[in-house]
């Protein structure tokens, strides 16, 4: 399959084309690519070299994504491609998500060949194809997930355009890295996003992501917000780097600022590509981030990641009565106690996108 011409662009002159996908906005030269890799500046055209090439695809519960406020119970398409606008040290897909960097590393001069060979070799999925296996699995919803969505933004938005015409909804996992622009074009495609507050400080962004800052992050979670996007927030806690109390306190704030019902992931690390010196996660800490999060207000804070033996963590109660609400062992639903969106209690409405 041919790469798209991507939407997301502009004639930046002498040669240039201007990426507008995400707030890096890469100014990339003639047959060079931006820094995820992935998009490529071909004879003054920008085009998205993955288009139709994912690298991953499977069938996930919605829950693993982590969404617990949206579809309960159902399974999502989730397909994901090479490449990422992070270099993050944890990257629990480092192989998927760094696959360009590798590549230059490897030979800066023919790098290109070399990962289009790559991309090559991954199965074509049109998006005819992506909708028509997900139909045909039962899923309810397609998700653009394990690297990072905004950098194949039109292919998602093309599979959406297909995906829609058959009641399925959208869901990006995202890293929250996108541009205005960018939102602006999934608004209406993409029904839902679990964006990533990695932590709340800025060393944490240039030292392990190698990005400048976290502003754009917080900006994202607002304007998804504003367009009618159900969002909820992750941060993968690594200990000693960003636990401290009175981050995760202003991170909370800010949240709170933002929705107090906005559910919140607070998930264990486990060592993986560079960071590999760390412990796992202690699951005391994460309890720690979620009495956190309460005492700042918010409604709904979740423990991921953690041992069947801390499940209550990851119980959904009603803000009013206190009820447990949706019980989850793993990735299953043991009670659903949640009709018509409101409380089956005391009836009080839950926030979120219930079918
Ligand atoms: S998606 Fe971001 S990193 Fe990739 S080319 Fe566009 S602006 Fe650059
Ligand atoms: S943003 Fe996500 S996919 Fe990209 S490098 Fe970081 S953890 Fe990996």
């Amino acid at each position: 399959m041919e790469p798209s011409t991507a939407m997301l662009a502009k004639d930046a002159g002498k040669g240039l084309v201007q990426c507008l996908a995400c707030r890096w906005y890469c100014r990339i030269p003639e047959a060079q690519a931006g820094n995820c890799g992935v998009r490529v500046n071909e004879r003054g055209k920008l085009k998205l070299s993955v288009y139709g090439r994912p690298c991953a695809v499977h069938i996930d519960p919605i829950e693993k994504k982590p969404l617990f406020h949206f579809l309960p119970g159902s399974t999502s398409f989730s397909i994901g491609t090479f490449g990422c606008n992070f270099a993050c040290e944890f990257c629990q897909n480092w192989d998927i998500s760094q696959a360009p960097r590798g590549a230059r590393t490897k030979d800066p001069l023919k790098w290109r060949e070399y990962f289009q060979h790559l991309i090559d070799m991954c199965d074509e999925w049109p998006p005819e194809r992506v909708v028509e296996e997900a139909v045909r699995n039962g899923c309810k919803s397609i998700s653009f997930t394990y690297n990072e969505p905004t950098i194949f933004t039109e292919y998602a938005i093309d599979v959406m355009k297909v995906a829609r015409k058959k009641g399925l909804r959208g869901v990006y996992v995202t890293n929250g890295y996108e541009s205005h622009e960018c939102w602006d074009a999934i608004k209406g495609h993409i029904d839902a996003a679990n964006i990533d507050l990695k932590a709340y400080n800025k060393k944490f962004y240039t030292q392990l992501c190698k990005v400048p800052d976290f502003e754009p992050v917080k900006d994202s979670i607002v304007y998804a917000k504003s367009l009618g996007i159900h969002v909820e927030t992750t941060t993968l806690i690594i200990p000693d780097w960003n636990d401290n109390e009175q981050e995760l306190k202003a991170e909370a704030e800010f949240f709170a600022f933002v929705d107090k019902e906005m559910p919140w992931h607070v998930t264990a690390f486990h060592p993986d590509y560079k960071l590999l010196d760390k412990e796992p996660t202690p699951p005391e800490i994460l309890i720690k981030a979620r009495e956190i999060g309460k005492m700042a207000g918010l409604k709904h804070v979740y423990c991921g990641n953690v041992p069947l033996a801390y499940s209550d963590y990851e119980t959904t109660s009603c803000p009013s009565c206190g009820k447990a609400l949706i019980e989850r062992r793993g990735y299953d639903i043991v009670q659903m106690g949640i009709k018509g969106g409101k409380c089956r209690f005391c009836k009080a409405a839950i926030k979120g996108v219930w079918k």
